[in-house]
């Protein structure tokens, strides 16, 4: 059902690197998932575009991961017009407030909320658009000075309150957990994620769970992640470093 393979043999000789990448990942999560999961859950693959030339994302996409993710507003306005239509985008990256309108109409999932102000202007510009926008909390689940997202301990209080908006709909949490992090973390995320969906809280649809990029989407998968997003191992070593 998910992550569904390219129909169209011809195109696929183009970058034969990334699509024995894709081949691994998909089978990677294949292994993991039979190994961690119930055979009917479904897993994304997400690849994450940030400094990637759009002609090896199309590439990609044409592949079957259709799900883009995006870290900066400039560079994804760069390039979102390149894009072949079947790709739905996630905004992934820190996001300042003064920049959502620039990305409202364009993407179908904002994965980085950490705050009510944030929640509270995709609301605005979303009702202001006539649309509803989905959203994830972001959890520091690490507690790193240097990283966006909520600390756990304020995290049910942001999630009850963003699901009061009316435009936007909160499915549930993304995270990056801290490098080399211990499995415990994956572990606490997982938890605070259950907790909330059992919770049940009114307008706030516990379905997804993005953790996990590169270096950790196996373990990810072993604790209750959905959706993993995928940088290098898919594109390869990116030539510069960004940050949000
Ligand atoms: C860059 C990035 C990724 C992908 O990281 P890789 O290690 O290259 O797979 C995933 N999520 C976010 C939020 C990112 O910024």
């Amino acid at each position: 059902m998910c992550n569904q393979a390219a129909q169209n043999q011809q195109t696929q000789m183009r970058y034969p690197q990334i699509l024995d990448n894709i081949k691994e990942i998909r089978e990677n999560v294949e292994n993991a998932k039979a190994k961690y999961r119930k055979s009917d859950e479904c897993i994304s693959i997400m690849a994450v575009t940030k400094t990637i030339e759009p002609d090896k994302i199309n590439f990609a996409i044409e592949n079957g991961l259709t799900l883009l993710g995006e870290n900066r507003v400039q560079e994804y306005l760069s390039k979102k017009d390149e894009y072949l239509p079947q790709s739905s985008v996630h905004f992934i990256g820190h996001l300042q407030t003064n920049k959502v309108k620039y990305i409202i109409n364009d993407v179908t999932m904002i994965q980085s909320v950490d705050s009510l102000k944030l929640a509270g202007e995709i609301d605005r510009l979303a009702a202001k658009n006539g649309r509803t926008m989905d959203v994830l909390i972001e959890v520091n689940i690490g507690d790193e000075q240097s990283k966006s997202g909520v600390s756990a301990d304020e995290l049910t209080e942001l999630v009850v309150q963003a699901a009061q908006l009316k435009s936007i709909h909160v499915r549930g949490l993304m995270a990056i957990p801290p490098i080399g992090a211990d499995e415990s973390v994956f572990a606490r995320m997982n938890e605070l994620f259950l907790t909330l969906k059992e919770s049940a809280i009114e307008g706030a649809d516990m379905d997804i769970l993005s953790m996990g990029m590169s270096s950790d989407y196996e373990l990810a998968i072993k604790h209750g992640s959905n959706l993993v997003r995928i940088g290098t191992k898919l594109f390869g070593a990116r030539k510069y470093i960004t940050e949000g």
